[in-house]
């Protein structure tokens, strides 16, 4: 089932229980950004459930992490140019996404950029890498 015209419930799940359900306002600033980059986009990780999220942080959370909120994705980067990464970058900040991070090294298949539109509850604005 389509959330926006260019994204699916399937593509949004959780790989581990297929729970799929997505903000409503992070998915239209995703579509928004696809509109921009103008290349469909890989999606690795969006939605989690809580089990999930525990299992593959990359670091020790005092409380559940972003994704299991519906409003962050990891978008594969590995197979996209060095221009187009930055301009996706740069986009992605025109847009108004709150979280950003980079995994830019390493085996080109598991490159990627977290983006997630945290609200100043969960924390603020943050940029990091991995
Ligand atoms: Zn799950």
């Amino acid at each position: 089932m389509l959330i926006t015209p260019n994204f699916s419930s399937d593509e949004m799940a959780c790989n581990c229980c297929g729970k799929s359900d997505m903000d409503g306002e992070f998915m239209k600033m995703l579509q928004q950004l696809r509109e921009d980059a103008g290349f469909a986009f890989r999606i690795s990780s969006a939605r989690r459930c809580e089990a999930h999220d525990s299992n593959v942080s990359s670091y020790k959370k005092s409380k559940a992490g972003i994704h299991t909120y519906g409003k962050a994705v990891d978008i594969l980067v590995g197979h996209v140019n060095t221009t187009k990464t930055l301009k996706l970058i740069k986009q992605a900040q025109d847009i108004g996404f709150t979280g950003m991070g980079l995994a830019l090294r390493g085996a080109r298949p598991k490159r990627f950029i977290h983006l997630d539109n945290r609200g100043v509850d969960f924390s603020l604005p943050a940029v990091w890498t991995y």
